[in-house]
């Protein structure tokens, strides 16, 4: 059985104090948990700190962002091999990025490839809009980003999410039903690309109004192995609390 794991994406919140007293009081409640990967993504001002807290704990840490080349002339970015030594995992391709950053499936494989060969695992973002969930286009939405995003890769070490764009910060989470057959959709994929073992070890997340009182929901499913929050992770009580409920 693949491991639980719950990621939390902080987003553009907390400076470097109000990080370091969040991720110390989930620190405090959660040092004696390992049956679930906890990973935290805080804005990169924070990496480091939160590293140096999270020395010799179980918790992870990951970054929102990453820029897919090396290094260079490219003002304001931060690419994976100035990350690989901060954090073990990224978040690649998130809806807020797509829509507000104008990132395409292109730039979200160049950022993809960029991660892996430096080694450090992208938690890959797919999910459809309103309308295209309205209209029945979520197989073709997911099966398109998943195949371009991926394109390229060998075998690649990664976990994706599955977040339907609509249900991100709304408080209209997916039914658990219908977030496992797309997360089932996501195996079967994965699979035709890299092969049914890779396929059996995927892990695939939930992300979008994930809380304490439906978490239990999602995992209890199939194919879905953990989740992605948002807004519960910026609350370290209602956070542990997800994490308490599937521990
Ligand atoms: P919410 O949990 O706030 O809906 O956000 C989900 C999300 O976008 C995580 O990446």
């Amino acid at each position: 059985k693949r491991k639980i794991v719950i990621a939390a994406n902080w987003k553009m919140n907390t400076n470097l104090d109000e990080a370091v007293e969040l991720a110390s009081e989930m620190l405090f409640e959660l040092s004696e948990i390992d049956s679930v990967e906890t990973i935290l993504c805080p804005p990169f001002i924070s990496l480091q700190k939160l590293k140096e807290l999270f020395t010799d704990t179980r918790i992870k840490l990951g970054a929102q962002n990453v820029f897919y080349e090396e290094k260079g002339a490219f003002t304001g970015e931060i690419s994976a091999l100035m990350l690989h030594d901060l954090c073990q995992y990224v978040i690649i391709g998130h809806s807020e990025r797509r829509q507000y950053f104008c990132e395409t499936d292109e730039i979200v494989q160049k950022k993809l490839a960029s991660a892996v060969n430096l080694g450090i695992k992208p938690i890959f973002c797919v999910g459809e809009n309103l309308e295209q969930y309205q209209s029945e286009q979520t197989e073709e939405v997911i099966i398109t980003q998943l195949t371009r995003g991926l394109s390229g890769l060998k075998l690649p070490d990664i976990l994706i999410a599955y977040e339907p764009i609509w249900a991100i910060g709304t408080g209209q989470a997916a039914s658990a039903v219908e977030a496992n057959e797309v997360a089932s959709l996501i195996r079967r994929t994965f699979g035709e690309l890299f092969g049914l073992d890779a396929a059996g070890v995927l892990p695939v997340l939930y992300g979008g109004s994930v809380n304490a009182d439906n978490i239990a929901e999602y995992v209890s499913k199939t194919d879905i192995d953990g989740a992605l929050v948002g807004g519960a992770s910026l609350k370290s009580s209602q956070f542990v609390s997800i994490i308490k409920r599937v521990a």
